[in-house]
């Protein structure tokens, strides 16, 4: 791996591809097509990837609307002069609701006590307060049950501080074809949705579908889709792979900042759960730990990139470092082309050379989606944007 540009403090990174940012974002607004909107979901600095500059290209890409899971990921993008339209995606504390007022962040509503609370803060300032009702329709998280919608709204719609922006729900089966649940969902949310209008109430934008939905589900895109992790470049699903090309975004690399020949018999890390097998065995180090988003659970079990060949990592992984070894002399693969030099590029996640290791290997290695691993890797490392 030639060229990189690595920060001046750490030699340690996350990578960000902003031109395939913007290629996915382009590929999901042709995948929705003219008429709905589509809302970014940013939340969790843009799965790990940096909110702010993720969210000015997705703009420039189509994006109509943002989406954030929390009130301070809302005024982070207020502060840095984001001014398109933010849901938060949940309720949050009600003693919050001035400040959603003066960032003009919208909540999702489900309390009648949240809302008219408000629409209190909204009328003190001279200022009508826009919500999306969120409407749990069988996923058992969050929302108004579906057979109080038009109750809450009767008892809050009288408010004139509060405007309904949209009314949401949220599957917990979109990336499943033909499911069942999924089928039940979605006819209880246009159900709740039709109650609303016949009862002559304001719905706003109607919308439910996620990444998946928006790929698998095209009946019910309605008035705009909520686009998350398909938008970094992962998949949600093998399900929709065949659908829909993207690029992954993300890269997490490294630079080895230590490397020796430790003598046969040598243990690395702590507990020192590998031992060097013979001789002529590299030991290299690279500054990124657990604290870094590399799940510990790791440990002796992942792979590594040196100009395009793999290595293995050994040793317990630490907070904020990590060894893998080569055998220089070993005839084939976990061998690179020359003995690892410090200052040597290290890929976590991404490509080099003709291999790659994707976020989904490394999430299946730890039992888990791609979603957190990207997560993770946006914890602490520094962002660099290409
Ligand atoms: C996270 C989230 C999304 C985006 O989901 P993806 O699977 O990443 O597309 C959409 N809606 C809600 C309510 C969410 O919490």
């Amino acid at each position: 791996m030639e060229k990189v540009t690595s920060p001046a403090t750490r030699w340690s990174w996350v990578e960000v591809n902003l031109a395939a940012l913007r290629r996915n974002t382009a590929a999901f607004r042709r995948q929705i097509g003219r008429g709905p909107q589509m809302m970014c979901v940013v939340k969790a600095d843009a799965y790990g990837h940096g909110a702010v500059p993720c969210a000015k290209t997705m703009h420039a890409a189509g994006a109509n609307q943002f989406a954030v899971a929390t009130v301070g990921e809302g005024i982070a993008l207020r502060e840095a002069g984001i001014e398109w339209p933010v849901l938060v995606l949940s309720e949050p504390p009600v003693d919050c609701v001035g400040t959603l007022v003066d960032y003009d962040l919208m909540p999702a509503v489900y309390t009648a006590d949240f809302a008219l609370a408000l629409g209190e803060a909204a009328a003190a300032r001279n200022r009508v307060a826009r919500y999306h009702l969120a409407v749990d329709t069988g996923m058992t998280r969050i929302g108004v049950r579906r057979q109080d919608v038009v109750e809450l709204r009767r008892t809050i719609d009288f408010h004139r501080g509060l405007e309904c922006a949209g009314t949401f729900t949220h599957f917990a089966t979109a990336d499943v074809l033909d499911d069942w649940d999924f089928a039940l969902q979605l006819n209880r949310f246009r159900e709740a949705v039709e109650a609303l209008r016949g009862a002559g109430l304001e719905t706003g934008l109607v919308h439910c579908d996620n990444t998946p939905g928006t790929v698998l589900h095209p009946e019910c895109h309605f008035d705009m889709c909520r686009v998350g992790i398909g938008l970094y470049g992962l998949h949600p699903a093998d399900v929709t792979r065949p659908r829909i090309e993207l690029e992954p975004v993300m890269s997490v690399r490294g630079r080895v900042v230590r490397v020796l020949y430790p003598n046969v018999g040598d243990g690395v890390g702590y507990g020192l759960t590998w031992r060097v097998p013979k001789k002529n065995i590299q030991v290299a180090t690279v500054p990124i730990g657990y604290a870094d988003g590399l799940a510990r659970e790791l440990s002796n079990n992942m792979d590594v990139l040196v100009d395009g060949i793999r290595c293995r990592q050994v040793g317990n992984i630490c907070m904020d470092q990590f060894m893998f070894a080569v055998d220089v002399n070993s005839a084939r693969a976990y061998r690179p082309s020359r003995p690892i030099e410090y200052g040597d590029v290290v890929t976590l996640i991404g490509s080099d050379g003709n291999e790659s290791i994707s976020a989904d290997e490394m999430a299946s290695l730890r039992n888990t989606i791609n979603y957190e691993v990207v997560c993770d890797f946006g914890m602490r490392l520094e962002k660099i944007y290409t």
